[in-house]
């Protein structure tokens, strides 16, 4: 075994545990292997032990991978999405994790129309109210929601966010559980358009407290692939 497959199968044992904890089935979480920095052969090797779903931040590194991956994987947008790239995005992208403002959600609805096409997205909230990071602040979900739920060409899945980075996962499982909780005081509106059946939270560091707090998704890179190399970008 490489590796890659022996770390990914780790994960998985991982992800197990953790549902089987919180008496959730493991296969209701989706491993999204983050593959930034990560060169095509590796990520091939990856696939090859089973990962199916794939998630990078930037558009234009995405763009640069695609020909070389196999058809049938499912690409992610997990980083900040500018609105020049919303249209880019939206060919290569099966979810966009990072909608994060009104102005971005209307870009994204123009070029879907034009491409005739549904943009599937999370909304990305910055729960902890974090300066460096991107995603809206909780007080504006609601008022963005229900502009976004008029634009007939966005179907908003669920809610991403970023934890902040602790050495002791413990301490951002309230950061996860508000999480969950806004999207079911959410999903009670019934908002046209708008479901919360996905709650992409969790990465190498605190995904299994994630899972515990109810993600559907997990987002995980370096358990995986290792540390990142960024020398080269
Ligand atoms: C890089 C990244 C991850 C993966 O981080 P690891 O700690 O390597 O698992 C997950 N989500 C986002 C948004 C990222 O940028």
């Amino acid at each position: 075994m490489t590796s890659i497959s022996q770390n990914l199968a780790l994960v998985q044992e991982r992800i197990a545990a953790a549902a089987a904890k919180s008496g959730r089935r493991p296969e209701d979480i989706c491993l999204v292997a983050v593959t930034k920095t990560v060169p095509p052969e590796r990520i091939k090797e990856a696939l090859a032990a089973g990962v199916q779903h794939i998630g990078e931040n930037r558009v234009q590194e995405a763009a640069a991978k695609i020909e070389s991956i196999p058809s049938g994987v499912t690409w992610h947008l997990i980083g900040h999405l500018q609105r020049n790239k919303a249209k880019q995005a939206i060919q290569i992208f099966d979810l966009i994790h990072s909608l994060d403002s009104l102005r971005l959600a209307k870009m994204l609805q123009k070029r879907a129309k034009e491409l005739e096409r549904t943009v599937n997205c999370l909304v990305e909230v910055n729960v902890a109210g974090e300066e460096s990071k991107h995603g809206i602040i909780p007080d504006q979900l609601l008022p963005l929601l229900r502009q976004v739920s008029l634009l007939p060409q966005l179907s908003v899945r669920g809610l991403m966010t970023v934890a902040p980075y602790v050495k002791d996962p413990e301490e951002v499982r309230p950061i996860f559980r508000q999480l969950r909780e806004m999207a079911h005081e959410i999903d009670k509106l019934k908002l046209p358009g708008v479901s919360m059946e996905e709650l992409s939270m969790g990465m190498s560091g605190d995904f299994e407290v994630a899972i515990e707090e109810g993600a559907t998704m997990v987002r995980v890179g370096s358990a995986i692939f290792g540390a990142r190399d960024y020398s080269e970008n």
